[in-house]
């Protein structure tokens, strides 16, 4: 190791390496760990870095009504309102499905679970984040971190979050420390415009471990 931080000896100004690279050094394989006799630094950081790590955001919104149970993160919060929708309406868990699928460029939850299709009426969003869950999982990444803020006027959720973010975290096989939930009001000013709406945005980061 020099004092670049990275084994063997660096060129700076043309970016490749001189020598003292090794299989051993890792530093010549690529994603897959396969020893390449191409630069070192090529096979070790461009093709990684490049497509290691990925980002996506998700926003959704769903209007409070009577009668309808209020689900946020997969978890019942007493309410005299709840979220309208063709599934439970769980407004956080779809801009978490919004924010991997986009990490992953797989598209949005309409595409995915289309509104029209009745199988998915009234359907738990918990089971759709496995669907998707599954897709992450398939795709060779894995999730690092997720960030969630949701905004309501009236209802208060700081009795809550923690539960939700718990349970976000039991779903989504993560230690409870990767899942963030946030809340807030808009103080009133969403309210004089969109009156008994809940809304939701999240983060979602991803990584690949290379080499
Ligand atoms: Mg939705």
């Amino acid at each position: 190791m020099n004092s670049t931080g990275f084994p063997g000896d660096w060129d700076v100004s043309s970016g490749k390496a001189r020598s003292g690279f090794s299989e051993d050094d890792g530093a010549n394989k690529d994603c897959a760990g396969n020893y390449s006799e191409k630069d070192p630094l090529e096979n070790a950081f461009k093709p990684c870095v490049t497509d290691s790590v990925r980002a996506g955001t998700g926003w959704d919104l769903h209007r409070l009504v009577p009668d309808r149970p209020l689900i946020l993160g997969g978890v019942r919060i007493p309410s005299s309102v709840g979220l309208l929708g063709h599934s439970d309406a769980d407004v956080l868990i779809h801009s978490i499905i919004d924010a991997l699928l986009g990490a992953l460029n797989l598209g949005d939850i309409g595409e995915h679970f289309p509104p029209s299709d009745e199988k998915y009426k009234d359907i738990s969003s918990v089971v759709l984040l496995q669907e998707v869950k599954k897709l992450v999982d398939d795709s060779g990444y894995q999730i690092v971190n997720i960030d969630n803020t949701l905004i309501l006027e009236k209802i208060r959720l700081s009795d809550y979050k923690k539960s939700i973010a718990e349970n976000l975290a039991k779903i989504l096989d993560l230690d409870v420390s990767r899942v963030s939930v946030k809340a807030k009001t808009s103080e009133g000013i969403i309210g004089e415009i969109l009156p008994d709406v809940a809304i939701s945005q999240s983060v979602a980061l991803l990584q690949r471990m290379c080499i």
